[in-house]
């Protein structure tokens, strides 16, 4: 087991989806919380940067601007920011959403050319009346704020593009690579909670497609009076049934994150005619006691904790078992 040992492991098959919880979360729960961030895959730099910002007094949100324009800025990732793989015609379009502890949000959606769509969301939330940017708009907003374009198209994705257009065979990838969406969330010291998540969603994607990522509710939801949750995976599926607003919402009823991420996931293979076993969907959560956890449909998911006891990648629990 690899796993926390605080997350809760028993007990979650018998909680069948009818059961009605009596214990609704505490909103008047005083007790200090310990800062942390989570983040969706193995990303321990990212983590790091964040961890360094709420360890020594930050607030949330910076940890989650500056923790997620890592992955932005590492070539090696193509599922983030520069470097992300692009669209069947070759675009590399980005999108990404922040909120904040106040339920402030900002977002952007096909983004081009410039590679911290993170800080972009963040300057909509901040700088403008509105929530959402979307393509050459968000761009022209993005360097009106001092943003400096760029070509996000890398030799190696251009080379992966290059090498899928042989067949243009378009399915959705379990786990592609090493990560995709990095989606984070973290609590500090003052315990307010912040999140933010940032990809170049589906590779060879329609030209003009957006998954759930950018979308409040779906690829991301802040209450800070309960939690906050974040997805990765198929955005398709996360949108039909708003997935991080979901978790939420089933932590307010007091499920733990782990429970909650868990339904949210059956919720998505429950459905009639679903073909789950041909796609990957993970969330993580945090509620406002500081408690964790995750859930994926499929096996290979994992989520990054950095608090006061390090920096760990925690494989995920997750619905379909093989064979
Ligand atoms: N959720 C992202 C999207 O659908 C992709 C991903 O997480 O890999 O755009």
């Amino acid at each position: 087991m690899n796993r926390r040992s605080f997350i809760k492991s028993t007990g979650i098959a018998s909680l069948g989806l009818s059961l009605k919880i009596d214990k609704t979360f505490s909103q008047s729960d005083n007790s200090s919380v310990d800062p942390l961030v989570i983040a969706t895959w193995d990303v321990k730099k990212a983590t790091k940067k964040a961890w360094e910002i709420i360890s020594s007094n930050g607030n949330s949100l910076d940890a989650i601007e500056q923790g997620c324009m890592i992955e932005e800025a590492n070539k090696d990732g193509q599922s983030v920011g520069i470097g992300g793989l692009p669209d069947r015609e070759g675009n590399v379009t980005l999108d990404a959403c922040i909120m904040d502890h106040y339920g402030n949000c900002g977002s952007v959606v096909y983004l081009k050319d410039i590679k911290h769509a993170i800080s972009v969301a963040r300057m909509v939330m901040e700088k403008t009346p509105h929530v959402m940017l979307a393509g050459d708009g968000a761009k022209k907003f993005a360097i009106s704020m001092g943003f400096k374009k760029e070509n996000l198209l890398t030799e190696k994705s251009k080379k992966d593009w290059i090498k899928w257009k042989e067949n243009e065979e378009y399915n959705p990838i379990i786990n592609i690579e090493n990560h995709d969406t990095i989606g984070m969330l973290a609590i500090d010291k003052n315990k307010n909670i912040s999140g933010g998540c940032t990809t170049s969603g589906l590779a060879y994607k329609m030209q003009g497609r957006v998954g759930d990522s950018p979308i409040i509710g779906s690829g991301l939801f802040i209450d800070n009076e309960v939690g906050g949750a974040v997805a990765t995976g198929l955005g398709e599926e996360v949108l039909k049934t708003v997935g991080s607003f979901l978790v939420v919402e089933l932590m307010r009823q007091g499920y733990s994150p782990e429970e909650a991420c868990k339904i949210a996931i059956e919720r998505i293979v429950k459905k009639p005619g679903s073909n789950y076993k041909n796609f990957q969907v993970g969330y993580i959560a945090l509620n406002k006691k500081g408690e964790t956890g995750s859930y994926s449909i499929q096996n290979g998911f994992s989520m990054t904790q950095y608090d006061k006891t390090g920096n760990v990648n925690y494989d995920s629990p997750y619905f379909h078992k093989q064979g």
